[in-house]
């Protein structure tokens, strides 16, 4: 059995920022409350370590991150790699909280964006309803439209008008470009601005470049959106067999048995040090035939 630790795999920039930013923030501010706005990433592993420093999540699927922000009073907020609208930067300022922002610079990068459009035009903003980035961006202006397939772009209304097309950051490339496309055939003239950011789209290249694998594991959390575009990527290109997994403790020895070559890669919110303990694995079990899965580390970072 072959083994192919897929390049690139794993964290992207925005996130180890996001993460060097909450650790820097629980020691300047330690004796204090420091509150998360919604999940760091979406890695369980990775909240958790961060909880271990001190910092509390303030999270719930049904409520905006404006929303959120009621349920904290006193102390430091940190915003996470998806960003906010700025409706919740001065929300934060008036309560009297101190805003770190961990927004990742690429997400920031298609707000600039969004916010300039506005003042001219409409925005249509290919995303996942309810996820934080997309609500960040549908914050910016009464002018930003959401829509997630190409049955959302007929429901829009008729009077858009100078029109923008750009979506969330980490979707995956070929709906999206399905989704652009019917945009286009409604609205010949708008001008499309792809914003699927470097990490997510070299990360999804590659998985889309395999060649003559059985098997893919993607190593990362269920609630990741990048970590379920790699799967679907990979049942995309034909893969037969993808397989998400969060550690080692989620593989099953018939997943792989008969495979001659399984490819790993990884959600760019995966604890690196998870996704190596994958690899080794395999590559154990590829030599001696012996399924026994370590335990996960104690600590991912
Ligand atoms: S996936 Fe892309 S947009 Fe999201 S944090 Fe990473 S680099 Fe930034």
């Amino acid at each position: 059995m072959k083994i192919i630790p897929v390049v690139p795999r794993g964290y992207c920039q925005g996130v180890v920022r996001a993460i060097r930013i909450a650790r820097e923030t629980a020691e300047q501010y330690k004796g204090m409350p420091v509150c998360m706005l919604g999940m760091i990433v979406h890695n369980k592993y990775v909240v958790r370590e961060c909880e271990s420093l001190g910092i509390r999540f303030v999270e719930d699927s049904h409520k905006t991150r404006l929303e959120l922000l009621d349920m904290i009073d006193e102390g430091v907020v940190i915003f996470t790699a998806h960003g906010v609208s700025d409706a919740v930067r001065e929300k934060a300022q008036k309560k009297g909280l101190i805003a770190i922002d961990a927004t990742c610079p690429d997400v920031l990068k298609t707000h600039d964006l969004i916010k300039e459009h506005c003042r001219k035009g409409d925005v249509i903003y290919i995303g996942k309803k309810g996820h934080p980035e997309a609500d960040g961006a549908l914050g910016l202006s009464d002018r930003v439209w959401l829509v997630t397939n190409e049955s959302d772009v007929a429901a829009l209304p008729d009077t858009l008008e100078h029109i923008l097309i750009t979506n969330q950051t980490t979707l995956g490339i070929l709906d999206t470009e399905k989704t652009l496309q019917a945009c286009l055939k409604r609205w010949p003239d708008a001008l499309p601005a792809p914003e699927i950011c470097a990490a997510t789209r070299i990360r999804q290249t590659a998985v889309m470049n395999l060649k003559d694998t059985d098997v893919l594991i993607v190593v990362g959390d269920p609630h990741s959106n990048n970590t379920n575009q790699l799967k679907q990527i990979g049942l995309s290109s034909g893969i037969k067999r993808v397989y998400m997994a969060e550690t080692c403790m989620d593989l099953k020895e018939e997943m792989i048995k008969d495979a001659d070559t399984v490819a790993v890669t990884a959600g760019s919110s995966t604890p690196t040090i998870l996704t190596s303990q994958v690899i080794s694995f395999l590559e154990s079990y590829a030599q001696t035939g012996e399924f026994n899965p370590p335990q996960i580390p104690d600590h991912v970072f």
